[in-house]
């Protein structure tokens, strides 16, 4: 979703912290309504230096609560063993990119929750220290902490609301599918709840514009929102179906059993000008006797300093093929598209018998699912 273009802040316990561009809005928004607003308000008389400086450091703060909240998600994913090697923050807050859905409705349950209970947990901690400003008649520091401890509470409530993918509608589908059995139904039924959710946000968004009343509870920020959750819905709900089509169809059916393999002796100027220039592949799998031996990537090439592309070859700068690139004619279309997804690869290569029986890339398996899937819209 969010997840093109941005900046990596850095990695916690392996996950990748991005922001994305559009995350600078709503940093920006609040701390200029903070500084300018909110904080002159409740905390008249001090200089803009210091409004500023509270106002910067609340956005920090709440930048550092939404993350939070995100990590608490990655870890239980974790713990239930559901890979999450992204998280990014956006303009309408943080998302933890899972590799796969949860294997149970109570893995589910838990993954969900962990996110609101962890924003209650940072605004009773905020409380505190709102407290300890109260009684220590810091009437600049009690508002900034004020300010927190009601966002994060916000936060929790927001997600919490039943509309898929938010927590809350993720905790609803969890009971569907523990009450239907169907992950793919209680997954249709949860989508079709958010959409309706985020119809009704973009019209009380839109209505706000066109009837004034209307703007003592909604603005046209909720349109936005709203637009977010119905695209989101839908996607999640397609991603569902596309994993329950691709869990079924054994990888043989997807792969293109020509595979372009290269010899072992070939230097790597011809690699690249008789390969990487004329396919869009950016490896390659070495073979040698028919057996699979190894691969070779753009990196490798890469690697290796121009002038000595003539001289060196191929079996010089191979690796081994990665354990993680390398399926069976019986494994399934999903295991590798989730592989490819989880390693950022273009391929993976199937072998039967140690010799090369074909290889899967994002095209092969597009190519199948417009030839064979119905994309049915009801829950089957
Ligand atoms: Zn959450």
């Amino acid at each position: 979703m969010a997840s093109h273009g941005g900046i990596t802040l850095g990695r916690i316990g392996g996950i990748r912290i991005g922001l994305d561009y559009s995350w600078f809005i709503i940093f920006a928004l609040i701390a200029f309504l903070l500084a300018s607003a909110y904080l002159p308000l409740v905390a008249p008389g001090m200089t803009a230096l210091a409004y500023w400086s509270s106002a910067v450091m609340v956005a920090l703060l709440f930048f550092a609560s939404v993350l939070f909240h995100e990590l608490s998600h990655a870890f239980i994913a974790r713990r239930a063993g559901i890979p999450v090697n992204n998280i990014v923050l956006f303009i309408f807050g943080g998302m933890a990119q899972m590799e796969d859905e949860p294997g149970s409705p109570w893995d589910e349950f838990k993954m969900a929750i962990a996110g609101p209970l962890a924003s209650v947990l940072i605004a009773v901690v905020f409380f505190g220290v709102a407290l300890a400003a109260a009684v220590a008649e810091n009437r600049l520091l009690l508002a900034s902490f004020n300010y927190l401890w009601f966002i994060n509470l916000v936060l929790a409530v927001f997600n919490m609301l039943p509309g898929f993918p938010l927590d809350g509608g993720r905790v609803f589908r969890a009971g569907l599918w523990k009450l239907t059995g169907s992950l793919r139904r209680a997954t249709w039924i949860a989508a079709l709840t958010g959409q309706g959710f985020g119809w009704l946000l973009i019209a009380l968004g839109v209505g706000s514009l066109v009837y004034p009343p209307l703007r003592a509870f909604a603005s046209i920020w909720f349109a936005l929102i709203g637009w977010f959750l119905v695209s989101a819905a839908r996607n999640s709900y397609q991603q569902t179906v596309l994993k329950e089509t691709l869990a079924r169809v054994p990888v043989a059916d997807v792969m293109n059993p020509e595979v372009t393999a290269v010899p072992p002796a070939l230097s790597v100027q011809r690699l690249v000008t008789d390969y990487f220039l004329r396919e869009s592949a950016s490896s390659f799998p070495v073979e040698h006797d028919g057996a699979i031996i190894g691969m070779v990537a753009v990196e490798d090439v890469r690697a290796l300093p121009r002038e000595e592309w003539e001289r060196r070859v191929v079996a010089d700068i191979m690796r081994p093929l990665a354990e993680e690139r390398v399926l069976h004619p019986e494994d399934d279309a999903w295991d590798a598209a989730s592989r490819m997804a989880k390693h950022n690869a273009d391929s993976v290569f199937v072998t039967a018998d140690g010799r090369m029986a074909g290889i899967v890339t994002r095209a092969t398996i597009a190519r199948w699912l417009q030839t064979h899937a119905t994309w049915a819209p009801g829950p089957a």
